[in-house]
């Protein structure tokens, strides 16, 4: 038994060791693709509920890797945000944003997300000011989209949204009920959107699950908040969310992400129960 723990200890050691290069390996690739602007940003279609036309579309960037492939941001976010690589990726996904949102009719909007580091650093309001202004994008089409998580204690983080408003460009809580104080931080800072994170729409008929769902569209319309479902897969779930007064709607069922935003099929409704 000696020897196992021995050699478990080894096995142990080994594997931390492999993590750590790993990481570090990643943490090279990724320094390299920001630097050869190795990425490209998708768009996912939004839409109201009532009429089922497109309002606008999200941002998401993914990875060009030379031997995985598009590589979902999930699996580098994380590490650019710890290496402030994330400050020139968000740079360019802001860039991309607004230039192609430029070319979009005028009722759209692009939405864009931007990471706690990215709103930390000085500069970001004046970043977004050269970039709508380079890009003609009028500031109310431009909508951030941040997680609480942003919000922690950081009286700076709220200033900087402020001046952003200030602006003319929207703010939406992005992922709302997955943090731990959701609703303290709708106190502290006034969103022009809610978006509820998609654990509380997909894949779900459970009773809970739906009446957070309700209770938090409620919320929202006391507020005066409009609210964003996201995660809609299904004719069912897209049904649900407009019963239970979501003004809009964000999912596989309305679009998955692309290169280029694809139009929202027009009988989106007509296959709703
Ligand atoms: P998010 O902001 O909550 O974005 C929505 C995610 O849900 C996207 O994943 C989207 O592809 C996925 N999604 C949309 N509809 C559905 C659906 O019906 N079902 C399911 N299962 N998933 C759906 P993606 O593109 O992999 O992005 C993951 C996260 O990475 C984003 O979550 C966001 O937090 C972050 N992210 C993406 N792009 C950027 C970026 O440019 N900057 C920053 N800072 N973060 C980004
Ligand atoms: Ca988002
Ligand atoms: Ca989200
Ligand atoms: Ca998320």
């Amino acid at each position: 038994a000696k020897e196992n723990g021995r050699n478990g200890y080894r096995f142990f050691e080994a594997a931390m060791d492999e993590a750590q290069n790993d990481r570090r390996r990643l943490e090279l690739e990724l320094r390299e693709a920001v630097h050869a602007n190795a990425f490209e940003v998708h768009y996912q279609p939004q839409i109201d509920v009532t009429t089922g036309r497109a309002t606008g579309y999200e941002a998401l960037v993914r990875w060009r890797h030379p031997v995985r492939g598009l590589v979902s941001p999930a699996a580098f976010i994380p590490l650019a945000e710890e290496t402030g690589l994330i400050v020139n990726l968000g740079a360019f996904v802001l860039e991309h944003a607004c230039r192609e949102a430029g070319t979009w009719p005028s009722e759209l909007r692009v939405a864009v997300n931007i990471s706690p580091v990215q709103l930390r650093r000085s500069g970001l309001v004046e970043r977004v000011r050269d970039v709508l202004e380079a890009s003609g994008l009028a500031p109310e089409r431009l909508e951030i989209e941040v997680t609480e998580s942003v919000l922690m204690d950081d009286d700076d983080a709220i200033a900087t949204l402020h001046s952003l408003q200030g602006l003319g460009v929207r703010v939406a809580l992005d992922d709302f009920g997955t943090g731990y104080s959701s609703l303290g931080y709708l106190r502290r800072f006034p969103f022009d959107r809610i978006k509820i994170d998609r654990a509380f729409v997909s894949g779900r008929a459970d009773a809970h699950a739906t009446i957070i769902l309700r209770t938090i569209v409620d919320l929202g319309r006391r507020l005066g908040i409009p609210v964003t479902a996201e995660g809609v897969e299904t004719p069912a779930e897209l049904e649900l969310v407009r019963r239970i007064g979501c003004s809009e709607a964000q999912g596989y069922l309305v679009g998955r992400p692309s290169p280029h935003p694809q139009p929202v099929r027009p009988d989106l409704l007509a296959r709703v129960p």
